[in-house]
């Protein structure tokens, strides 16, 4: 099973799609995650994804896409994969579209989780202070809001055209959110 768990930054994409990956048997992509380990390692794509990430802007399209490109071609991800925080913007999805029909892989469902900025807000603050990421400062924060609804809002439309798209109010407690989720995907 293929699926796509988009929502703004702090939305819980990633601590749902960990939920539903044990369920499911599934495998996650995080984009942010494959990001912030090759800023840590200091790999060329690290450092040049660095700067990007600190002020809370998007890393161009043809670096992301090339990462998941090559990652959906590994051997784990043949029973299925959860994309978090991919595809981000029209061009992004545009570009999954053909790598997905290149290779006769079927996307099921695109998961919306709906949080107001309010909460996302409060959300991103609080995780700065536990995890320390870099990102998660004021003003990077108030850019990765602001991106969202330019860059990433556009693609609800475009999963709702495809019909594939499910929404799912991610107001409420993990395990509330994960019944959510596993109401409307069926697992
Ligand atoms: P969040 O959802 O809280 O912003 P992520 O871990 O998904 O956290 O992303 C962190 C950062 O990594 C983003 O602000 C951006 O700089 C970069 N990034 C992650 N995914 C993408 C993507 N698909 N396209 C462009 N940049 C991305």
């Amino acid at each position: 099973m293929q699926l796509i768990f988009l929502g703004p930054p702090g939305a819980g994409k990633g601590t749902q799609a960990k939920i539903f990956l044990e369920r499911a048997g599934i495998v996650q992509i995080s984009t942010g995650d494959i990001l912030r380990a090759s800023v840590s390692k200091g790999t060329p794509l690290g450092l040049k994804a660095k700067s990007f990430m600190d002020q809370g802007a998007l890393v161009p399209d043809d670096v992301v896409i090339g990462i998941i490109e090559q990652r959906i071609q590994e051997e784990d991800c043949k029973k299925g994969f959860i994309l978090d925080g991919f595809p981000r913007t029209l061009e992004q999805a545009k570009a999954l579209d053909e790598i997905l029909a290149k290779r006769n892989i079927k996307m099921e469902h695109v998961i919306n989780f709906n949080v107001p900025d309010e909460e996302l807000i409060k959300r991103l603050l609080g995780r700065a202070s536990q995890e320390g990421r870099s990102d998660d400062n004021p003003e990077s924060i108030k850019n990765r809001l602001q991106i969202f609804k330019d860059k990433t809002q556009p693609l609800i439309n475009y999963y709702e055209e495809k019909k594939i798209l499910r929404h799912v109010d991610g107001v409420g407690t993990t395990d509330e959110i994960a019944e959510r989720v596993k109401a409307v995907v069926g697992v």
